[in-house]
């Protein structure tokens, strides 16, 4: 018996991260049969491909997963694994929660928001023309002849793709979950006032989404203005939907508002498939040396068992790592208060695992 889960341990910091997860899911009263999978840099050599075929199968069968980060080469190398399972299996919708915890240093206290950010399109779509290539020079001559505007000829081009039935989905995404969370205000973000045909499009399309809420509130920023008002006044927003760049950058900036990447965590939602990790990278520098916070990880899985209807579980395990937090005594060195020692991320499980126990 239990949850078929779909578990992808990731490199970097990953495999330790995700281990702790497992550990306290586990303890929190739940039975899973993990299907454990791998992906990204290492498995290259053995399956040709950093996201190999069985991996979307797995997840595709069971439609859950909890997922590890995984490296990505700057510049050039293999494109994002992580993209391209989002795109693959038509996650569409990025969900990361930001919330202040008693214990957790931070510069704000009472944030409580959730940023949606769209994950198939935008800059992220991939479709790019390398800098030189004929590809790049027909699309060069193709804005000159339709009197778009002059691009440089050593350009290298990234389309910004935003359509009207992508934003509408990612819109109506955030509204039922503010519904079904309970919360009252939904922000949309763009830069509508410049990008005319991709952001104005978005917001057009919100406005109109919003349209058939009569019960959740509405309202819409421009991104610069966001990130002006995020640092001054946080505690204002609750549910902040934005097109995908803009929502990676601010997502990385609200928690920063709450005690940094080490407790953000996050789920990446499509119709009937979810896949739960948290919003941090790979930090490389720290694999392997048990120094890394799980708790974004752990929060991610909480939010896998709310996925899954354990609510009762997933009250319980969110406690439990608040506790921890708040004793502030078996915490990894990005969330301790100055002069204490720094626990270790099998000390952390461990720590959590404990209360758990004595809940
Ligand atoms: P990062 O999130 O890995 O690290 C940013 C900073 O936060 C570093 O100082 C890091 O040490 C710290 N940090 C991150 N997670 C932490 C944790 N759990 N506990 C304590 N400290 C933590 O971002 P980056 O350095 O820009 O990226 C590293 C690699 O991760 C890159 O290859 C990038 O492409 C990849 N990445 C993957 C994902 C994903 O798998 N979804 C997301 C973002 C970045």
């Amino acid at each position: 018996m239990g949850y078929n889960v779909t578990l992808i341990p990731g490199d970097g910091i990953g495999p330790e991260v995700t281990g702790a997860t497992r550990r306290v899911l586990e303890a929190a009263g739940v039975a899973f049969r993990w299907d454990v999978v791998a992906a990204g840099a290492d498995v290259i050599g053995k399956s040709g491909t950093p996201l190999p075929d069985s991996v979307l199968q797995s997840v595709r069968k069971n439609k859950v997963a909890l997922k590890g980060p995984i490296t990505t080469p700057v510049g050039s190398g293999f494109r994002s694994v992580n993209v391209a399972l989002r795109q693959a299996l038509d996650l569409y919708a990025c969900v990361r929660p930001c919330k202040t915890y008693p214990g957790v240093p931070s510069l704000y206290k009472n944030i409580d928001l959730v940023v949606i950010r769209e994950n198939t399109e935008d800059l992220y779509a991939g479709i790019e023309f390398e800098s030189g290539t004929p590809e790049a020079r027909k699309l060069i001559e193709l804005a000159a002849e339709a009197g778009r505007g002059a691009i440089r000829e050593d350009a290298g081009i990234s389309l910004k793709v935003i359509s009207e039935s992508g934003s509408r989905r990612i819109v109506r995404f955030a509204f039922e979950y503010a519904r079904a969370y309970g919360r009252k205000r939904v922000t949309a973000i763009s830069k509508a006032n410049i990008l005319k045909f991709s952001d104005g499009l978005f917001l057009k399309a919100a406005r109109e989404v919003a349209g058939e809420y009569h019960d959740i509130e509405f309202d819409d920023r421009l991104v610069d203005n966001m990130t002006m008002q995020l640092v001054k006044n946080p505690q204002q927003f609750d549910v902040i939907v934005a097109p995908n760049l803009y929502g990676d950058i601010l997502s990385d900036l609200c928690a920063g508002l709450v005690g940094g990447l080490g407790v953000a965590p996050g789920a990446n939602v499509g119709d009937d498939i979810a896949v739960f990790e948290p919003t941090h990278g790979s930090a490389p520098k720290y694999a392997g040396q048990n120094k890394a916070n799980p708790m974004a990880m752990m929060l991610s899985g909480v939010m896998m068992l709310r996925h899954l209807g354990e609510e009762m579980a997933a009250d319980k395990l969110e406690r439990a790592i608040a506790g921890v937090m708040a004793e502030g005594r078996s915490v990894t060195y990005d969330i301790m208060l100055d002069g204490a020692i720094a626990a270790g991320t099998a000390q952390v499980a461990e720590a959590v695992v404990e209360k758990l126990a004595a809940s």
